[in-house]
């Protein structure tokens, strides 16, 4: 079979690696993050590779990336934590899914789907502690002390304690320790109600490298994972490193006359003569279109800056005025020795890495393979 003309070539092994780094450093067990299909890396694969490096626990989004994961035969603990009152809970409680609950209303669905099913809820209890998005704000007592009653009747396991931190990319800002502190005084007030809170979790990638008393008892990481700091500046005790380079082929390659525009709203002009390169991948694939810097592709050893709008399906290279790029060769968007990183390509958009990552369209396909290390 020919290799796809555009591909995101994944190092399985390089995540099984940033897993063992993370555990290394932090001394504490890891839930590995897997949702929107493994930050674009794969959603079964990145689970396996990081539970292979020694993560005991899996993060996702939705019951439907848990069941997927169950699916393909991944029997470790699984989090689901985005479970509207509408959520499949009855599925989720077949395939031995634990969910986080945040209100009275997801907590009243979740038992109906414990009666149905006969199988007993493990919940982690969340907490908001000012991030604001989910967790338990002013119902949080009412909930410790129904929780409590649901254990003492075996109608409930309390898996877990947790919450999400807004700013742990931004280590000197102030809501970090509140939010610590919040956290804290929620899990008092459990111990005052005589309820084991299970396996206290706070720290994302964030709070993981910059704050070691925000470990508790598991530390929940995505980007770490994937290769990638949080706020894009590396820090030395993690030696992980990026485990997708995304790359296409050269599809065609011409001398183009001075005077003659490039792309979409003719926003390029060439002041001389230029060869040009058409690479087959655009916005649709997740090249950001709405660029504010420049930024570089690398082909044949080289670097050379984007031209010209990114359209859906392509993005056109400004080559200079003489060339040795052939159509056939190979074009790396990121990853990989020389080439631009995620992060390059979020700050030319004005975004994250995250972002660029977890936008890799769906039409791109992921091949299991090594990349050249940074
Ligand atoms: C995405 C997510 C994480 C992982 O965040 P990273 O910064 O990628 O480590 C942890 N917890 C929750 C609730 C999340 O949504």
């Amino acid at each position: 079979m020919a290799e796809p003309i555009f591909s995101a070539t994944i190092d399985y092994e390089q995540i099984t690696r940033n897993a063992r780094s993370i555990i290394a450093a932090t001394n504490v067990p890891l839930m590995a993050v897997v949702k929107a299909d493994g930050y674009g890396h794969g959603l079964v694969e990145s689970a396996r590779a990081a539970l292979a490096g020694g993560a005991t626990y899996v993060g996702v989004a939705f019951i439907e990336e848990a069941i997927t994961l169950r699916d393909a035969g991944i029997t470790a603990p699984i989090l689901a934590w985005l479970t509207p009152p509408t959520a499949d809970f009855t599925r989720a409680l077949d395939f031995t899914i634990d969910l986080s609950i945040s209100s009275f209303d997801q907590l009243t669905a979740l038992l109906s789907a414990s009666e149905i099913t006969g199988v007993v809820p493990r919940v982690h209890l969340k907490v908001d502690t000012g991030m604001t998005r989910s967790g338990a704000l002013d119902e949080f007592p009412e909930l410790v002390s129904t929780i409590g009653e649901l254990i003492d009747e075996d109608k409930l396991k309390l898996v877990g304690t947790w919450s999400h931190l807004a700013c742990a990319d931004e280590p000197d800002h102030p809501l970090n320790r509140e939010q610590r502190e919040r956290f804290l005084a929620a899990l008092d007030y459990m111990a005052s109600e005589g309820i084991d809170p299970g396996i206290r979790h706070l720290a994302n990638s964030g709070a993981v490298m910059h704050f070691p008393d925000f470990r508790f008892d598991m530390v929940r990481s995505g980007l770490l994972l994937y290769g990638y700091f949080p706020g894009g500046a590396a820090s030395n005790h993690f030696s992980v490193a990026p485990a997708m380079e995304l790359s296409a082929d050269v599809a065609l390659v011409k001398r183009v006359p001075a005077g003659a525009s490039v792309g979409y709203g003719a926003r390029v002009r060439l002041t001389e003569d230029r060869y040009i390169a058409l690479l087959p991948m655009g916005y649709a694939d997740g090249i950001p279109r709405n660029l504010k810097t420049p930024i570089e592709v690398f082909i044949a050893g080289q670097r050379y800056p984007l031209i010209g709008r990114v359209s859906m399906d392509q993005v056109t290279v400004d080559l200079g005025s003489d060339t040795t790029v052939k159509a056939g060769d190979r074009a790396i968007f990121f990853g990989g020795n020389g080439a631009s990183s995620a992060d390059d390509w979020a700050k030319a958009a004005g975004t994250i890495s995250y972002e660029i990552l977890s936008r890799i369209g769906g039409r791109v396909p992921r091949l299991a393979g090594r990349i050249n290390p940074y």
